[in-house]
């Protein structure tokens, strides 16, 4: 059973947004944009693993738990429970040659056109993830060990000097080996694996990646403001009545703002008021900025004089 499904498209459009709203030679672009490209590498090998283990039907009970976010940046791509043991799957997507190198360990990528990148060790990443998981179990009073696996979308993206003891599959292998474990001593019951279950997602609950300033130390006034246009992106829009209006590329649109409201909940602040919405959008009135957030259907908090809204 699936406990939780990962969400990994609202993350893309956070850094997406924030990448369209920095100065070209802002300090913390690179930041943003390799978060942004681990994000997008890291999907296709994720969906072949979510896809390997919808065929997975042990005749024991397991519970899944998909983009799981622990406290201390700690971070796991798939989360097993079953009764003897808790897996951890840290998945790869990466092309090109890739040897681990030692002292200090890091994941040394050779592209195929020559290129060469250095990420964390994949190996260092999952075990780093189980000690922290262990001292979370160990502080829930839970007897199960954990394993790891660090899994490569394809059967292609081979790690040379893997260190002994380490364990790597391929996304193509992971219902196979997971099949090939038995179930030897009954730790939990399927009762306490959910409550197990429960009591680490309400870590992931608490913890926000919006908004991205926050996050990433970025000054508001860093952020641009404006309405952008869907048609041609990186083009500013002007209100013209109660529409918006593209100089550039003459379109015209009612609700062009409503993707600039998501904007400001991802990257400036988790509520907004009146009158940020007015300069968020480039508004020339407060009457209209309400009438943009009623629209949006945001939960409304306070009286008249102070009130903001929710998403
Ligand atoms: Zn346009």
């Amino acid at each position: 059973m699936i406990m939780k499904y990962r969400d990994k498209p609202a993350k893309i459009a956070g850094y997406e947004a924030m990448l369209k709203r920095l100065a070209p030679n802002h300090p913390k672009r690179t930041m943003i944009s390799d978060a942004l490209y681990n994000h997008v590498a890291g999907i296709g090998g994720e969906e072949r693993v979510d896809d390997a283990l919808s065929y997975f039907e042990p005749d024991y009970p397991f519970l899944i738990i998909q983009d799981l976010q622990l406290p201390n940046r700690a971070q796991i791509d798939t989360l097993i429970i079953t009764e003897d043991c808790v897996i951890i799957l840290e998945i790869k997507n990466l092309g090109g040659q890739l040897r681990l190198r030692s002292n200090p360990s890091a994941l040394d990528q050779t592209a195929l056109n020559g290129q060469r990148r250095f990420f964390r060790s994949p190996v260092i990443q999952a075990e780093t993830a189980k000690i922290k998981m262990e001292s979370i179990l160990k502080s829930f009073n839970c007897p199960l060990p954990v394993e790891t696996a660090v899994v490569m979308a394809y059967s292609s993206q081979f790690i040379e000097n893997v260190p002994p003891g380490a364990t790597v599959w391929s996304a193509d292998e992971v219902l196979i080996q997971l099949n090939r474990r038995n179930i030897h001593t009954r730790l939990l019951t399927p009762a306490q694996m959910e409550q197990l279950a429960q009591s680490l997602l309400s870590f992931d609950l608490e913890y926000q990646l919006f908004p991205l300033s926050t996050k990433y130390g970025i000054p508001l006034s860093d952020i641009e403001k404006g309405v952008f246009c869907p048609r041609c992106q990186l083009r500013k829009m002007e209100r013209t009545g109660r529409r918006w209006e593209c100089k550039f590329c003459n379109l015209y649109s009612k609700d062009a703002h409503l993707e600039a409201v998501d904007h400001w909940f991802m990257l400036c602040k988790s509520t907004i008021n009146t009158n940020e919405c007015k300069n968020f959008l480039g508004l020339t009135d407060l009457d209209a900025a309400k009438r943009v957030l009623k629209r949006k259907g945001l939960i409304e908090v306070g009286g008249r004089r102070n009130r903001t809204y929710h998403q």
